[in-house]
């Protein structure tokens, strides 16, 4: 989520704070220093004898004491010191000062540098904690810091044009931003205005950017919130939270209230005995309180944003609360389009670069990524010194997003670069052989992101339907690097285990989500119901059985392609990254494999 407006924080304050009284300290620390030395000017030491002499030649100006410590002022302004430790041998000297008629001054015992800072720093290093931390709890209790008002009246900068793809989210908001523009008009008619709206849909498809532009469309104030802040230490802090962040919409009406993240304070309730439970279920009580506590005069809609609106407590989705819910789904191929076009507007793309070729090339991307995309293709035209961003740079942006950064400097012996050819390879075989599964797109072994190498399959169109054979082969495909190992290198390595922990991922939700197991149709979803171990047995047996099947199925694949595979190794060794061309190359005359 983009955080336009810097402010300043509560962490940034507390950190100022915690210089201040570092500083403080330090200046203590420093003034008893030089008081100190200002109050040593040039003194000899000298032992008892010498002091019983000095004491009987008289002539000495003056004498101080200052607990075992006795300085002379000797006639001519020179200081002397000695310690004498007892009383009577400090009589005895004193004696012989006095029948000199040597003035004698008894002072107090002056403290000593560590003693000034105790007396002094301490008590100041004390009082600013305390400070500090009544400021900490002051500033929670109400509510400040937590949340942003990013523009007054609708000076945001993003409005319906910077969002594309989600027309009928857009469609659904018209009704609110109209009430929002004139309430009054609203009230005449009677009409009753959704207060609270509900975006959900996976990360990044622009949830947060519908809620902002929004607000500027209406013209009004935009008050943001994460639900995640409301999470406090200190009991009823979330509520006070809450308390204050609508009392600030209030004063700000007409405005919207956005709330993002809603899961992590919207939770079902009554979950866990716990404490901080109980105190959550206090702040979500707190957000009905408040959503219930409109009056129809008051000109403020709330929008809460979540990417989990299964786990959310029902009570929540009322009539009169979140009652109104938009889906913000991924943008189908077109969206994706309108997206690229938001993002490329301030690019200078090559003449015959067309964004429908990247929409297509991209399926499953969120706008968050898709803009991603365009900025990484931007970086790389620039460090290409091109004069426009060309197609060459989305492949660039496009790998980068998918495989992750390749690592460079990170170099892998010859059998380590083997090893992982072979499974790598191994993924290509089984991706090509297997029916149903996404067009192999190209393969590496150079080193990205914490992978050692990649195959990379990518969707020819949108998979809205998911059948129990494209997970089948994905599984397949998954397991086809181990397979490789096991047939081919007669090992196993551990960079597998992604692939694996993928791999169990599918076959488990196949079984326990989809019904797709001889188990038949069952679900275990987020129900409250408590789940016997027995099933949860017969679960992980079944998600066994799956995962068996297709690795014995990728093996045979392995087993009948050895000759295609030694080429692809060969060539992977040779060029490190191969494209989809070079990969068929490989494979050309292998029966087994379906035309590539
Ligand atoms: P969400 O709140 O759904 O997780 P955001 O609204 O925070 O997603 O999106 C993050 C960024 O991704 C946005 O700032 C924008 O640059 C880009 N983006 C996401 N969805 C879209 C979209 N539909 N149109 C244009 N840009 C988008
Ligand atoms: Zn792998």
């Amino acid at each position: 989520m983009p955080t336009p407006t810097p402010r300043v924080s509560v962490r940034t304050r507390r950190v100022a704070l915690a210089c201040l009284a570092v500083v403080t300290f330090s200046l203590v620390i420093a003034a008893s220093i030089v008081s100190y030395q200002r109050r040593q000017p040039q003194v000899q030491r000298i032992n008892y004898s010498q002091l019983y002499s000095l004491a009987e030649a008289g002539g000495a100006a003056a004498l101080q004491i200052e607990g075992e410590t006795m300085t002379v002022t000797r006639a001519d302004g020179s200081l002397v010191e000695a310690t004498v430790t007892g009383q009577s041998p400090q009589n005895d000297v004193i004696q012989l000062f006095r029948k000199n008629n040597v003035p004698i001054e008894f002072r107090p015992l002056q403290p000593g540098v560590l003693v000034s800072v105790m007396n002094w720093g301490l008590p100041i290093l004390t009082l600013g904690l305390i400070a500090l931390v009544a400021w900490r709890i002051y500033a929670s209790l109400s509510g400040r810091g937590s949340f942003e008002l990013t523009d007054h009246n609708g000076q945001q900068t993003v409005g319906f044009n910077d969002v594309a793809g989600v027309d009928e989210a857009k469609g659904e908001l018209t009704e609110t931003i109209e009430f929002l523009r004139s309430p009054a008009k609203f009230s005449r008619l009677g009409g009753r205005v959704p207060r609270g709206i509900l975006l959900y849909g996976p990360p990044g498809t622009g949830k947060t950017l519908l809620a902002r532009a929004a607000a500027k469309e209406a013209g009004v104030a935009f008050l943001a919130a994460s639900g995640s802040s409301f999470q406090e230490k200190f009991a009823g802090l979330g509520a006070a939270r809450v308390r204050h962040l609508f009392a600030k919409g209030r004063k700000l009406s007409p405005c919207i209230i956005f709330i993002d993240e809603i899961d992590a304070l919207g939770r079902q309730r009554g979950r866990g005995g716990d404490s901080a439970s109980a105190d959550q279920d206090q702040t979500l009580n707190q957000l009905l309180v408040e959503m219930d506590g409109f009056d129809q005069s008051s000109a403020v809609v709330v929008i809460a944003s979540t990417n989990r609106p299964d786990i959310l407590d029902k009570a929540l989705t009322r009539p009169g609360r979140f009652d109104r819910e938009i889906a913000v789904d991924l943008a189908d191929v077109n969206g994706r389009e309108a997206i690229l076009n938001v993002h490329a507007r301030n690019l200078k793309l090559e003449e015959g670069l067309d964004l429908q070729w990247i929409a297509r090339g991209t399926p499953g991307f969120s706008g968050a990524e898709l803009a991603n995309l365009m900025n990484e293709a931007a970086i790389a035209a620039t460090r290409d010194d091109a004069s426009a961003v060309g197609r060459k740079h989305i492949e660039i942006a496009r790998d980068r997003i998918l495989m992750g950064a390749e690592r460079q400097g990170f170099m892998m012996d010859e059998d380590e670069r083997y090893a992982t050819a072979v499974h790598e390879a191994g993924h290509v075989a089984v991706g090509l052989a297997v029916e149903n599964g996404d067009p192999i797109h190209k393969v590496s072994i150079l080193p990205r992101g914490r992978a050692l190498g990649v195959t990379q399959s990518l969707p020819e169109r949108d998979r809205f339907m998911k059948k129990r054979e494209y997970l089948e082969d994905q599984i397949a495909l998954l397991l086809g690097g181990r397979a490789a190992e096991q047939i081919l290198l007669s090992t196993m390595t551990a960079g597998a285990s992604n692939d694996i922990e993928r791999a169990v991922e599918i076959a488990r939700k196949m079984v326990s989500e989809f019904g797709m197991s001889r188990l038949g149709p069952i679900h275990l979803g987020q129900s409250d119901q408590p789940i016997s171990q027995n099933l949860l047995d017969r679960i992980e047996e079944a998600t066994n059985e799956l995962i068996n099947a297709q690795l014995t199925r990728a093996c045979a694949v392995v087993t009948a392609e050895k000759e295609s595979i030694g080429r692809l190794v060969e060539l992977l060794m040779e060029r490190d990254t191969l494209d989809a061309d070079e990969i068929a190359s490989c494979f050309s005359n292998s029966p087994y494999v379906r035309a590539a």
